[in-house]
């Protein structure tokens, strides 16, 4: 028997199993999908090309912690992460700051407002556009208007199907305005690529001799919930159960579908050497797809020709071949998620990590950080 079995391998189950087991715990993991690594999982295309299977992930983090514990699975390509918008034939770099005004308003008229701003709010301050609609100035509304109208209002439609102001504020907080002439989409004091890809950290984290890992196996299939324990293939098992999947699906939805939003990637291969002027552009007035990330861009990898992706948001219905993506985070599914929560509370070896288990917006460094703290709890 196992001490601990972990459902699913992403960031969030890898890191427990590995620390478990480097702990002396013998671990099992269980993982649907027919490889590790969750969302962050990559691999090579028919071209050669390095692609992210289901979406471009960048490394970044200011928690100290948990960048010398991924250090411990790979070396780093240093790679600073800068998007741009495509607007009405240019690039513009978002988020918004100081370089974009001066493209979208001359550098005459740019300064002006760039002393308003600073004024303001202070230089390198980092300024949310719902925050910033809210200013009296009307030199400063009329930015914001401008920001809002051409970076947030089409993309955000198209990846939440909302609007701006009616989603949660944290989530367009991610992408502030930038009172600064930093181009770069993290401020964070570490950031870059896995040298060798994701996969291979986590090929790395789960080759430790006490970790068993099952793929293509769900772990609703397997365990079932009584009335004072749970049982894991018909026994009782009463070492710890770490889940990381969704959790309104480990109980057939009794109380609902929580809301999610999935994503289409759309994948193409050109014979040319690059497609665009970065690693991701963001299409924040037009096209149906929210941004393209051209991959060898973002990883470095030297290579003949080169592998776009275009992503489409949708909402999630829970067809086989959907994934969850985003949680739509409101009061009301909030409520439902409560609920699914209270079914599970009552078994003290059941615990929920991860940004589909917690129903929450995490980033890979903020899932990291919570499965190190979750162990350092199991293991005292
Ligand atoms: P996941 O990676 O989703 O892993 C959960 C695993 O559980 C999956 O492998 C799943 O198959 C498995 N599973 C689920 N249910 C079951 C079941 N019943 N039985 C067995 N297995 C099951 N973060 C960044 O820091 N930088 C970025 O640039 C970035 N970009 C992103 C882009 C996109 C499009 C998305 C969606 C997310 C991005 N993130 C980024 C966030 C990052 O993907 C997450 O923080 C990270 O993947 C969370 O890891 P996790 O283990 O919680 O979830
Ligand atoms: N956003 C936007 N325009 C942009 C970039 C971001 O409207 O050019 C908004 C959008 O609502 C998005 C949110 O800001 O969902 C967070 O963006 P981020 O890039 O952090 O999203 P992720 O990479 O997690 O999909």
């Amino acid at each position: 028997m196992y001490d601990c079995i972990v459902i699913g391998s992403g960031f969030a189950g890898a890191v427990v199993a590995e620390r478990m087991a480097s702990a002396g715990k013998s671990v099992l993991i269980l993982e649907k999908r027919n490889h590790i690594g969750g969302n962050c999982y990559d691999i090579e295309d028919e071209h050669g090309i390095l692609i992210h299977q289901y979406g471009p992930h960048i490394f970044h983090t200011n928690n100290e912690e948990v960048y010398n514990y991924l250090s411990e699975f790979t070396e780093w390509y240093n790679y600073s992460h800068e998007v741009v918008a495509y607007l009405d034939g240019t690039y513009v770099p978002v988020p918004f700051n100081i370089n974009t005004l001066r493209i979208v308003y001359g550098n005459e008229k740019a300064r002006n407002l760039e002393e308003k701003l600073i004024c303001e709010y202070g230089f390198g301050s980092r300024v949310p556009i719902l925050k910033l609609r809210e200013n009296k100035d009307a030199d400063i509304r009329a930015i914001a208007d401008f920001v809002y109208e051409n970076i947030f209002l089409k993309y955000t439609m198209k990846q939440w199907g909302q609007k701006p102001e009616d989603i949660d504020p944290a989530v367009t907080g991610r992408v502030p305005v930038l009172v600064s002439k930093d181009n770069r989409y993290f401020q964070d004091k570490y950031q870059g690529m896995p040298l060798n890809g994701y996969t291979q950290i986590f090929d790395k984290m789960l080759s430790h001799p006490n970790i068993t890992v099952r793929l293509n196996e769900d772990a609703r299939n397997v365990f079932e919930f009584k009335e004072n324990e749970i049982l894991f293939e018909g026994k009782a098992f009463d070492g710890e159960i770490i889940y990381t999947g969704a959790l309104d699906e480990l109980f057939q939805c009794q109380y609902g579908r929580l809301p999610y939003r999935t994503l289409k990637f759309d994948f193409t291969y050109f014979d040319e050497d690059s497609y665009q002027p970065r690693a991701v552009v963001n299409y924040t007035v037009s096209e149906d797809f929210t941004r393209i990330t051209e991959f060898k861009k973002l990883t470095g990898q030297e290579i003949k020709g080169t592998t776009i992706m275009k992503e489409y948001p949708m909402a999630y219905t829970g067809e086989e071949d959907q994934i969850p993506y985003y949680a739509i985070m409101n009061e009301e599914n909030a409520q439902m998620y409560d609920k699914y929560v209270n079914i599970v509370s009552k078994y003290n070896n059941f615990h929920l990590l991860g940004r589909l288990a917690e129903y929450k917006y995490y980033n890979i460094d903020g899932i990291v950080e919570k499965a190190l703290s979750l162990v350092k709890e199991l293991v005292k």
